[in-house]
């Protein structure tokens, strides 16, 4: 957890690049001397948002955000509404995390044996699964969570395939951790928004292009962003970079590297850029390509570039 002093400094930045964004917003529309105010950069729209007064963070209706989720090694970075970010922890990120753990299971990354469903020539078992891939994967029984005599037979299977063939397999179902694998990718979308919103802020996401990717995030299964993601697994878990994407032209835009996933963003006011990634060949045939283009720094609190550039900067484009 961030300091409360944190929080509030976190606020007042915020609350800055928004009335240097929106500064309509702030003559016209509201009673002169209205205090700063913060605005969820998850529950904004290009009409309406949700504005918070300071008392806010002492009345918890505005908590941080880690981004990527605690879960997935994230670290707090910024302030959403509490509404927001209690809501994305059951519908997003709980699938995000039960999506990981057959893979840490295997790389032998959990601490504790875990629970599977194991079958060996038409016979199955519920097990527990230990060791990794590179060390040996261990199969332990658990007679009573199986009905009399299934220990016995899937063991016995095993041993009887393991010493008459060279070419078996066991099939692991990883039950425990069944998934919505579009909830699950979404987790990533929106960690990935939501570092793009610290770094470069409102006026950024406020783009026209952007209003896909909130609608998305509100609603996992709309069809209004449906290619986000790559997976490029060889890369470590720690791994965080945005990157300003110049070649290949279809992908120009921003790539947001959380781990081994690789989420697209689009510039503000590319339209287009969801219906390019969905017909690029690359991503229907899943392989990656090399992306060329400028890397950003990771930002470790709200920065907001773009609100804090000069106001006669109309629109911003990274060319
Ligand atoms: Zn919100």
């Amino acid at each position: 957890m961030v300091a409360v002093s944190t929080r509030f400094k976190w606020f007042d930045v915020s609350a800055a690049a928004f009335a240097r964004a929106c500064p309509t917003v702030i003559s016209e529309l509201l009673p002169e001397g209205t205090p700063p105010f913060y605005v969820c950069p998850l529950c904004i729209t290009e009409s309406s948002f949700k504005a918070f007064f300071r008392e806010a963070i002492d009345q918890h209706l505005l908590s941080e955000e880690h981004v990527p989720p605690a879960s997935q090694g994230g670290r707090a970075l910024l302030l959403t509404c509490t509404e927001c970010n209690s809501a994305a922890g059951t519908e997003l990120d709980a699938h995000a995390h039960r999506a990981e753990r057959p893979v840490a299971a295997l790389e032998g990354q959990l601490r504790d044996v875990h629970s599977v469903r194991a079958t060996v020539g038409g016979h199955s078992i519920n097990a527990l699964l230990g060791g990794s891939l590179a060390d040996g994967v261990k199969l332990f029984g658990r007679p009573r969570h199986n009905p009399p005599g299934a220990h016995e037979t899937f063991f016995g299977e095993l041993d009887r395939i393991a010493r008459e063939s060279d070419d078996w397999s066991i099939s692991l179902q990883f039950s425990a951790d069944r998934h919505d694998a579009e909830r699950a990718a979404v987790s990533w979308l929106r960690a990935a928004y939501l570092a793009t919103f610290a770094k470069l802020g409102y006026r950024f996401v406020l783009g026209r292009a952007y209003r896909r990717v909130r609608d998305k995030i509100a609603d996992p299964h709309s069809q209004s962003v449906t290619t986000f993601r790559v997976v490029a697994s060889d890369r470590s878990a720690n791994a965080r970079a945005i990157v300003v994407v110049k070649e290949p032209w279809y992908l120009r835009g921003l790539a947001i590297i959380m781990g081994p996933y690789i989420v697209f963003l689009p510039v503000p006011d590319d339209l287009e850029f969801y219906d390019r990634l969905k017909a690029d060949p690359d991503h229907r045939n899943g392989t990656m390509v090399s992306l060329k283009g400028s890397v950003i720094d990771w930002p470790t609190e709200p920065e907001l570039y773009c609100d804090f550039l000069d106001p006669s900067v109309k629109s911003i484009s990274f060319d």
